[in-house]
Parts: C-alpha cells; sequence; structure tokens
C-alpha cells in the first residue's frame, strides 16, 4: 500500500488509494477537493499553484461543482486522478514540505455541500430479494415479482431539485392516506421509510437517439455515492398504481458527499448474481459489474442522542447482492435513444440480502410494522419518528487490499409543517 505525506488513520475510509470527491465550503467559497485521512486536498489551491499541469483544463478545478469536470469523461478523469495520486504520495510529491499545510484543510472544519448539480435523477428496483419482499408486503396473495421484473431494470424518474446532501434535515411530508373508509385523508406520513442504496453519476452522453451499449459504460460512469432515497409507504400505497412513486418519494433523497471514482473501486469488482431467463442481447454485459460494498444502516433516536448513546445499527447488506448491474441499468435507461448528461444520477434501488438482518428498508425490517425493531434505549420502531436519525454507510475491505469508504449519509426526521 503507497504511503502518503498526509497522516491516514488506519481505520480510515480514506486512504490514498481512495480520493474521492467533493466540495467543501469555507469562508472562502466552495472549493473542489479530494478527500484523505482526516484532511481535505484543495483542487482549487493546488489549481492556482499550477500544480496539476495540463491534467484537465484550468477553471475545471476551480468550479463549485463538479460537473464540468464530469463533462470531460474518462481520460480526463483518469489523468487527473493520476495527477493527485503522484502529489499526495510522499515519494513522488513535488510539494515542498514546508508548502503543504497550504493545501490541506480539516474535514472536521468545513461544511460539504451537493457534490455535483444533478440534472436527472433515476431510481431502479435492482435488487431481487428487495423486489420480492415489497411485492408481498404490497401486493399479498399475488406473484411478488411482476413479469418483466426479471426482463428489464424496472425504474422510475425521480425528482433531481429535490437530491439533497448529508445532513440536511428531512421534513415529514404530508400526502393523501387511504383510511378504513376506503376514502383518503391528507396528513403526515406515519410510515417515513429510509431506503439503503447506491448510486452513480455519469459524466457526457451520448447523443440523442443513440444508446450506449452496456460493454461501453465504463466511458461514462464518474463514479458512486450512497443514497437514501427517504419513502412514505402510505402515501407510495395509495398513489403507485398505475404510473409509479411520485410524491411518496420526491419530497427528498440524500446523497453522501463523496464521490468514489469507479477507479477507486477496481480491485473490488464482484460477479452478477446469475440471471434467469438470460438477458435480452442489449442487457448482456461480458464483465464483472457489481461492487462488494459493505453497506449498513444505522438509527439514532432523540433519547440516544439525549443521552449519548451512539446509533444502533439495524441493517447489514452489500451492493454486489444487486441483480441488475450499473451497466444494465445505464444500457436500459439509453436503449430507446433517451440521452444522459453530466451529473446525472442512477440510484440502484433499496439493496437487501437474503437475510432479514440485511433488509435495507424498515418496511422490510419489520414487515410493514408487523414486527417492530427493539432498539438498545428498549424503544420500538415499526417506522421513523421524528428526531430519529438515519445514517447509511458503505466500505471495501478486504485483507490485504486498501479501504475503499464511502463515509456516511445521514438525515434527521423533523416534524411536518
Ligand atoms: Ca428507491
Amino acid at each position: 500500500m503507497a504511503n502518503s505525506w498526509v497522516s491516514v488513520p488506519p481505520e480510515s475510509d480514506f486512504p490514498i488509494e481512495n480520493l474521492p470527491y467533493g466540495i467543501f465550503k469555507t469562508a472562502r467559497g466552495p472549493h473542489i477537493g479530494v478527500a484523505i485521512g482526516d484532511a481535505i486536498f484543495d483542487l482549487h489551491v493546488a489549481a492556482q499553484a499550477h500544480l496539476l499541469g495540463d491534467a484537465i483544463p484550468a477553471g475545471v478545478a476551480q468550479a463549485s461543482s463538479l460537473n464540468p469536470l464530469l463533462t470531460l469523461g474518462h481520460d480526463s478523469w483518469a489523468r487527473l486522478r493520476r495527477r493527485l495520486y503522484e502529489l499526495l504520495q510522499s515519494e513522488t510529491t513535488d510539494i515542498a514540505a514546508q508548502d503543504r499545510e497550504r493545501f490541506l484543510v480539516g474535514r472536521a472544519d468545513v461544511e460539504m455541500v451537493m457534490p455535483f448539480e444533478v440534472r436527472d435523477y433515476v431510481d431502479f428496483y435492482s435488487s431481487l430479494e428487495h423486489a420480492t419482499n415489497l411485492g408481498k408486503i404490497m401486493r399479498p396473495g399475488s406473484e411478488p415479482l411482476l413479469p418483466n421484473w426479471r426482463w428489464l431494470p424496472v425504474g422510475y424518474h425521480g425528482r433531481a431539485s429535490t437530491v439533497v446532501v448529508d445532513g440536511t434535515p428531512i421534513v415529514r411530508p404530508r400526502g393523501q392516506i387511504k383510511t378504513e373508509t376506503g376514502n383518503p385523508e391528507f396528513a403526515p406520513t406515519r410510515m417515513l421509510d429510509v431506503e439503503l442504496e447506491i448510486g452513480f453519476v455519469t459524466g457526457a452522453g451520448n447523443a440523442l437517439g443513440e444508446p450506449i451499449a452496456a460493454g461501453h459504460a465504463r466511458d461514462y460512469i464518474f463514479g458512486v455515492v450512497l443514497v437514501n432515497d427517504w419513502s412514505a409507504r402510505d402515501i407510495q400505497a395509495w398513489e403507485y398504481q398505475p404510473l409509479g412513486p411520485f410524491l411518496g418519494k420526491s419530497f427528498a433523497t440524500s446523497i453522501s458527499p463523496w464521490v468514489v471514482t469507479l477507479e477507486a473501486l477496481e480491485s473490488y469488482r464482484a460477479a452478477v448474481p446469475k440471471q434467469e431467463p438470460a438477458p435480452l442481447p442489449y442487457l448482456r454485459c461480458a464483465e464483472d459489474w457489481n461492487y462488494d460494498v459493505v453497506l449498513g444502516i444505522e438509527l439514532q433516536t432523540q433519547a440516544m442522542r439525549g443521552g449519548g448513546i451512539s446509533a444502533d445499527v439495524i441493517s447489514r447488506s452489500n451492493a454486489k447482492y444487486l441483480y441488475w448491474s450499473m451497466a444494465q441499468q445505464l444500457a436500459h435507461a439509453t436503449s430507446n435513444g433517451a440521452t444522459i448528461s453530466p451529473g446525472d444520477l442512477f440510484a440502484s434501488g433499496t439493496i437487501s440480502g437474503s437475510e432479514p438482518g440485511s433488509y435495507g428498508s424498515l418496511i422490510e425490517l419489520t414487515w410493514r410494522g408487523e414486527k417492530p425493531l427493539k432498539l438498545s434505549t428498549g424503544e420500538a420502531r415499526s417506522f421513523l419518528e421524528d428526531g430519529d436519525t438515519a445514517t447509511l454507510t458503505g466500505r471495501c475491505e478486504a485483507p490485504g487490499k486498501p479501504r475503499i469508504g464511502f463515509g456516511r449519509v445521514s438525515g434527521t426526521v423533523v416534524p411536518a409543517r
């Protein structure tokens, strides 16, 4: 493993092999940085000092979002990553020791803001276990998987403008909820849920009318974030047929502030589960397109926070369980000739494993409230209550390999307005 002149604690999500990109805010404004250990290397300052050479055009490193970098495409992303690696590695850096401090800020000292402007947002439904569980819960007594599920990565277009960064409070939404009379009322949701997902962000895309082949997906995908697709299950249950989720999802979607590049994840690639029936030719892909990312959901109630009690881990899952891969999702989303743009976000859908402790949402973990979770404080939860903080975590780790972490994405529920 490589050594950086920035000290990296052994448990850190961000060794030099990771170098995820984010936007941090100080009194000097929003700057692009890469996380390393407990610090951030400031690309804006590095560009001012002419340290980035010709890796990327002038100005891109001094933008206030990653979108101009996303626009450049795969070769520029690789060049910039190589240059940053050189600059941060002890043996290869050409930053003089006495000069180094001015390129670093403490991660604890800054506010992270949205890493990129989300141009368009799609959420898939690509976990077989999640889709099966939801089918059983939402449509009891019928076949859990609808006939199309094993033929295509089912998805819907979400709301790009309500994708928010880690730490943004989540206002409990109001909406139409079916009552026992059969008619709806308009009320705050009583079934506020989390969804444990990952999502990929794309660079410059295809021309209108020209699909992206699954085998070329790697040229278009910049990196991956954690995604919490907050869901109001009672609003969703009333509205979702026939056209899919709408207001039960669009009130907020949280993402982690650091975008982990595909290159950083390279050594954690994993096989896609066997797909039966065999996908149609345009969805076939020879590469291993899944990633071995250990995922978790943590829940901290207001009482825990008040008592200084740390959060309970309520689920452990893994991104390698996904049935449909990112390459298949991208190929399907563009198979009709629809375009993608720099800053498009494609989320996986809730990632559940086969065991109850690995389900990626409360509606599955508590089976729609039939089996409430018992928390370490003795409190019980079927769904989120006001004051609860839900946090998603993700990291790749294996013996002999550098840890590639995603950090966290949290949100605290505040009362309905
Ligand atoms: Ca979702």
